[in-house]
């Protein structure tokens, strides 16, 4: 069973504040998740976090994982502009296909960068001198398994260099006057498991070990990046991130302390695992349309939020007015001109009454951020709910002078009709 992080009456007061659709984020969840991680690497001297900022770009979000003394992990020009504005030290620059400008931006800002393609060193080149402090992309190809599950195929993807390229990046950058070196690796995403980050370690402190004795490079730092998941079926349960913390300093012990690497920090940059189940996504139903199925149209969409409609990712919905009545099978539907524009199927909820408040949960990461704007929608607000129990406006809903600010030589005037 999932509940919200609200009761009904509390976010009735809210909804009589702030129209809907808006996504509500838990300060007190947000927290709490930052300081469960870093107790759970703390035996690690170095540990940080690299919150993926393109999970939820919001700077009020931003600003309490910087309280939890979390870093940032970019991958765009503009996600450093505004995590330098934020005053973050601590950013890890995890781009691909990057352009020269943003290298020197990020050297600029004393992001630490992570070279995504062996083929960039000659990009880098060409815009900064190498940085003392770099770190490398790696692919090992094939499948990632665990026991007899396939959980990707880093084979297909797009990012990192082969074991081969990774080798010959970190001589010629120790060459280029490279002084400290990081490794990192993303190889499946959004596991429900608590053995990926301990298996994906085990993989790239065997790395470290062949580094060390290859090259003579005792590396600086090892980043297991992003991929650990939630439980966003109701049937699933939820990654133990103290059991986590614990697997790979087992495989760090076992590993890296026999070949004289103790000294090796941890990074993650996780998005998911921080912020998915510490947002929501609040709508209200406002129509109900009975064909060959029953549709209820809620007054958010797909812009909204776009995993059910991009990946036919399951969201679990609470209607708060009705959270127990008897249930019928329903589509929930936005009202896009778009027959993906779906945030449940042919799924079993209680019945829904025109006016009902419907929660749509584990919204926090990848969310609000991959909304857009199709079919004129403006994209909505963004509210904190505060440890104190008050909501916050944390980003306002755009309006259509937002929508036409960019049109060229052209101004709309607006009134009030
Ligand atoms: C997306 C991304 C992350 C975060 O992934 P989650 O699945 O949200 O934890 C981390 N690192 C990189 C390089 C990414 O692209």
């Amino acid at each position: 069973m999932k509940t919200p992080f609200i009761t009904r009456d509390q976010l009735a007061e809210i909804t009589a504040h702030y129209p809907t659709p808006f996504h509500l984020y838990d300060e007190k969840g947000i927290r709490e998740k930052a300081r469960a991680l870093n107790d759970a690497f703390s035996w690690n001297k170095g540990f940080k976090e690299y919150f993926a900022v393109k999970a939820t770009p919001t700077p009020a979000i931003l600003r309490i994982l910087q309280e939890e003394n979390c870093g940032v992990d970019c991958a765009s020009y503009v996600e450093l502009l505004m995590s330098h504005k934020m005053g973050f030290q601590d950013i890890m620059f995890s781009s691909n296909n990057t352009p020269q400008e943003d290298y020197q931006y990020a050297n600029q800002i004393g992001a630490t960068i992570n070279l995504d393609a062996y083929e960039d060193i000659e990009h880098l080149k060409r815009a900064i001198a190498i940085p003392e402090t770099i770190s490398v992309r790696y692919n090992p190809g094939g499948v990632f398994e665990l026991g007899t599950d396939i959980m990707d195929h880093p084979s297909e993807a797009k990012f990192g260099m082969t074991k081969k390229q990774l080798f010959q990046a970190l001589s010629e950058l120790q060459e280029l006057g490279a002084k400290y070196f990081g490794v990192h690796s993303f190889l499946a995403s959004n596991t429900v498991t608590n053995d990926y980050y301990p298996e994906l370690a085990r993989q790239l402190f065997e790395l470290a070990v062949e580094i060390k004795s290859e090259l003579g490079i005792s590396l600086d730092f090892i980043n297991l990046s992003g991929g650990i998941g939630v439980n966003y079926r109701p049937e699933q349960e939820a990654n133990d991130i103290a059991v986590i913390g614990a697997g790979v300093h087992r495989v760090y012990d076992e590993v890296l302390l026999p070949a004289g690497l103790g000294e090796v920090k941890i990074y993650t940059e996780l998005g998911r695992f921080m912020l998915a189940p510490h947002g929501i996504l609040v709508t209200k139903a406002t129509h109900r349309k009975e064909t060959y199925r029953t549709y209820i149209g809620v007054d958010a969409s797909a812009v909204n939020l776009m995993r059910p409609a991009m990946y036919g990712a399951y969201h679990h919905i609470t209607n708060m007015d009705n959270p127990q009545g008897t249930s019928e099978v329903v589509d929930v539907v936005g009202s896009l001109c778009e027959n993906n524009d779906k945030f449940a199927v042919q799924r079993e909820l209680p019945v829904t009454t025109i006016g009902d408040t419907l929660v749509i949960h584990d919204t926090g990461a990848h969310g609000f951020s991959m909304g857009y704007q199709y079919n004129a929608k403006l994209r909505s607000a963004e509210i904190l709910y505060t440890e104190d129990g008050s909501a916050r406006l944390i980003r306002r809903a755009e309006k259509p002078e937002d929508y036409f600010a960019t049109f060229a030589g052209l101004d709309f005037e607006m009134d009030e009709s």
